[in-house]
């Protein structure tokens, strides 16, 4: 058998971009699987939700956006720290970048080698690079809600962090009014998840349990389409906790028994192949994935930084 081409680096098709408005001055953008995008229109301004992989990438959304509003950016909120999500930065000209307080000092910890793992895996996002003019830094942080006044009858928009969960400092934006979660990667709809910086079993439980008790009616997730409906959202919020508990199993038994972590990304593999093998990023994500819930339960408690190298590494031993 071929050895699988490193992470996303062979898959290099343009993804199919879908801009839906969800209620009067909400946005969601759409890629087939790559990261989702939003904005949220106050009475004279914008908030954008996420960045993008690049500035270059970043200004094709704007330009978008622009058929529908040309409200300034105020706000530009980042649900977490990952660079495919934050180094479009500089494109949106906003007056403030809002993230959690873990979120800036990950940044600082592990910003650029983040950027360089990432980029590395998945080039095709990377529109650009050398349009990122460096790190982004946020300029207004918080540690467990923030909430924007949009203005006229438009309500608010809460900026909340539910626990740990994809990263230790994820948050999401959620609009109670039209009932609409922007939930980043703390779920993914028909896409897989990427735990290489997860707390799998906080994110599995009472990070998740946060997620549900807003009682979302629609909710964008970090990647695949929008979710409509409870039935909807209330279903890849349990595909999400699925793929986690199925990980934590599976995973959790090989360790147990003193097996090694190959056999445990064997095990995993297999639980998961059926149900979410076909999805964007399954096999991508799977061997970071697996090398980081064993670090968990080995007492591990904060993840290892992903560097260009550790990422082939990790490659070559489980999918090599
Ligand atoms: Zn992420």
């Amino acid at each position: 058998m071929a050895a699988k081409p490193f992470a996303s680096s062979a898959d290099l098709g343009e993804k199919q971009q879908t801009l839906e408005v969800l209620a009067d001055g909400v946005y969601a953008l759409t890629a087939e699987g790559d990261p989702n995008i939003g904005a949220i229109e106050g009475e004279d301004f914008l908030v954008c939700f996420e960045a993008l992989a690049t500035p270059t990438a970043a200004r094709e959304w704007l330009a978008r956006l622009r058929e529908h509003t040309d409200k300034p950016v105020r706000y530009l909120v980042l649900s977490h720290y990952h660079a495919v999500r934050v180094l479009g930065a500089s494109a949106f000209g906003a007056d403030v970048i809002v993230a959690h307080e873990k979120t800036r000092d990950l940044i600082a910890e592990r910003g650029e080698a983040d950027w360089a793992s990432e980029f590395g895996r998945m080039p095709r996002l990377a529109k650009d690079p050398d349009s990122v003019p460096g790190l982004t830094w946020p300029t207004l942080t918080f540690s467990d809600r923030a909430v924007i006044e949009l203005g006229g009858d438009r309500g608010q928009l809460v900026l909340q962090y539910l626990g740990r969960g994809h990263t230790e400092g994820d948050i999401v934006a959620w609009l109670p009014k039209h009932r609409i979660l922007f939930a980043g990667d703390l779920v993914e709809a028909e896409a897989a998840l990427y735990t290489g910086d997860a707390f799998h079993r906080d994110w599995a439980g009472p990070t998740l349990d946060g997620v549900a008790a807003l009682g979302a009616e629609a909710l964008i997730g970090g990647r695949g389409p929008v979710t409509h409906g409870r039935p909807a959202v209330e279903a890849a919020i349990a595909q999400t906790r699925d793929f986690l508990q199925t990980m934590i199993d599976e995973v959790g038994a090989v360790h147990a028994r003193g097996g090694t972590l190959k056999e445990a990304f064997a095990a995993a593999h297999a639980s998961l192949v059926d149900g979410y093998g076909h999805w964007p990023i399954f096999e991508h994500c799977l061997p970071f994935d697996v090398s980081r819930l064993w670090d968990e339960l080995s007492g591990i408690e904060r993840p290892v930084v992903w560097t260009a190298e550790r990422d082939r590494e990790v490659w070559d031993r489980l999918q090599g």
